[in-house]
C-alpha cells in the first residue's frame, strides 16, 4: 500500500468557542494536487497554518509520508508554503532569493549555485538569476516563488491562494502553469482557495470545505456532477435551485411541488428522499435544452415555456434568463455553441426542457 505523503485524521481547531476546523480527515497520495476550496472563513488558513506548524491542533494528527509531525516545529517539518503576497525579498536577486532558505540550512556556496541553477531552469527561466524582483513580470515572481520553496526539497508545498494577486488574465494562465509545475517537481501540492475555477481546473482531487467542515472530497468530474450536499451542488458550478417539497417517489425517480408552484421531476441518485419530505432541485443551465417549439422538448419529462427576461454574452459561457409562464423564479439557460438560437431578444417565448436525472434533488428535512 502507497503510504500518503499528507494524512490528516480528525483534525479540530478550537478558538474559544469558534470552532475553526471540525474533525477534519483527508489523505493526499504522492505526486498529487490537492485543493481545499471554500468560502471566506471557512477554516482553510487553519487547517494549513496547522500542517505548516504555526497552530496546534486542539485535537487530531497531521502525518507526512507516515510520521505524525505534530511534535515537529515549522522549520523541522518537510514541507513548504507559497503565500498570497509571495514575501520575496526585493533587495535581493533571483538566485538570492532562492538560495535563502539554503544559506539558512549551511548548504556550502557551490552546492546552493547548482541547486539554484538547477530549479530556475525546472521553472523555465534559467537566465533571470542576477535579475531583482522587481524586474519580473507577476507570472515570472510566481514561479521564483515555488522555486524558493522547491529548491527545500519538501515533501509537501503548501499554497495559500497565491494567485489571489493577479489580474484575471494571469490568473488564467497560472493555473495551468502551477499545474504544469506541479507535475514537473513531482511533489504533492495542497492548494487552498475561494476559486472553484481554480480548483476545479488544477486539482486531482478537491475539498469542498463549510463552517469548519469537510463537505465532500473527490474529482472536480465527481463533484460537479454528482455533488453529494446541497452546499457542494450550490458552490461548485451555477445551477437553478427549487425548493419544495416532495409529492411523489418511485425508487430515486421523484416529484416535486416547488413553493414558485411549478412541479418538477427530480433524481435523488441514491439519497434518501421520501413523500412528504422538504427537498431542493438543483439543474446546471447547460442542462436545460432550448426548443423552438413545443415538439422539440416532448421528450423530455420537465417541460416550460416561459419569456426571456435577460440575455448574457459571454462567449461560449452565453446565458439567458426566462420567467416561466406558468410562474416563480427565473431560469438560467445555457445557450448552445451552435450559435442557433443567437438571434434570440427579450420578451420572445421560447421552451425548455430537461430530464429528471438532471435534476439533482436532496432532503433537506425528512418529513
Ligand atoms: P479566508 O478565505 O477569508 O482566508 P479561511 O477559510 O482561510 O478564510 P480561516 O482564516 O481559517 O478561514 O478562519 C476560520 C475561522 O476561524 C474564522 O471564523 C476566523 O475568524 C477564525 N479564526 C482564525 N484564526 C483565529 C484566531 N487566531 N483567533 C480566533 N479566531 C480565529
Amino acid at each position: 500500500m502507497t503510504i500518503p505523503d499528507l494524512e490528516c485524521t480528525d483534525l479540530t481547531k478550537r478558538f474559544g468557542d469558534t470552532s475553526a476546523v471540525e474533525n477534519v480527515s483527508f489523505e493526499v497520495p504522492p505526486g498529487s494536487f490537492f485543493s481545499i476550496l471554500g468560502p471566506s472563513g471557512c477554516g482553510k488558513t487553519t487547517i494549513m497554518r496547522m500542517i505548516a506548524g504555526f497552530l496546534a491542533p486542539t485535537s487530531g494528527d497531521i502525518r507526512i509520508k507516515g510520521r505524525s509531525v505534530l511534535d515537529a516545529p515549522p522549520n523541522k517539518r518537510p514541507v513548504n508554503m507559497v503565500f498570497q503576497h509571495l514575501a520575496l525579498f526585493p533587495m535581493m536577486n533571483i538566485a538570492d532569493n532562492i538560495g535563502y532558505g539554503l544559506r539558512r540550512q549551511g548548504v556550502s556556496k557551490p552546492e546552493i549555485t547548482r541547486k539554484v541553477g538547477e530549479v530556475l531552469e525546472r521553472i523555465g527561466l534559467p537566465d533571470i538569476g542576477e535579475r531583482k524582483v522587481d524586474e519580473l513580470s507577476g507570472g515570472q515572481k510566481q514561479r521564483v516563488a515555488i522555486a524558493r520553496c522547491m529548491v527545500l526539497e519538501p515533501d509537501v508545498l503548501l499554497l495559500d491562494e497565491p494567485l489571489g494577486a493577479l489580474d484575471l488574465k494571469l490568473r488564467e494562465h497560472m493555473k495551468i502553469e502551477l499545474k504544469a509545475l506541479q507535475s514537473a517537481f513531482d511533489t504533492t501540492f495542497v492548494y487552498i482557495t475561494h476559486d472553484q475555477s481554480e480548483a476545479l481546473v488544477m486539482s486531482d482531487n478537491i475539498a469542498v470545505m463549510n463552517a469548519g467542515r469537510f463537505e465532500q472530497i473527490g474529482s472536480a468530474r465527481d463533484l460537479y456532477y454528482r455533488p453529494e450536499t446541497p452546499f457542494v451542488a450550490s458552490f461548485v458550478g451555477d445551477s437553478n435551485r427549487w425548493r419544495g417539497r416532495v409529492v411523489s417517489v418511485s425508487g430515486d425517480n421523484l416529484r416535486l411541488r416547488s413553493e414558485s408552484g411549478l412541479d418538477l421531476c427530480g433524481n435523488s441518485h441514491g439519497r434518501p428522499v421520501s413523500d412528504g419530505d422538504e427537498a431542493e432541485i438543483f439543474v446546471r443551465p447547460e442542462a436545460i435544452r432550448l426548443g423552438r417549439g413545443e415538439a422539440d422538448i416532448a421528450h423530455f419529462d420537465n417541460r416550460l415555456s416561459g419569456r426571456v427576461t435577460s440575455l448574457l454574452f459571454n462567449g461560449a459561457a452565453s446565458r439567458i434568463l426566462l420567467r416561466p409562464d406558468s410562474g416563480g423564479e427565473e431560469i438560467e439557460v445555457a445557450l448552445p455553441q451552435s450559435g442557433e438560437f443567437a438571434h434570440l431578444s427579450r420578451g420572445d417565448t421560447v421552451h425548455v426542457g430537461w430530464s429528471s436525472d438532471q435534476g439533482n434533488c436532496f432532503a433537506t428535512e425528512t418529513g
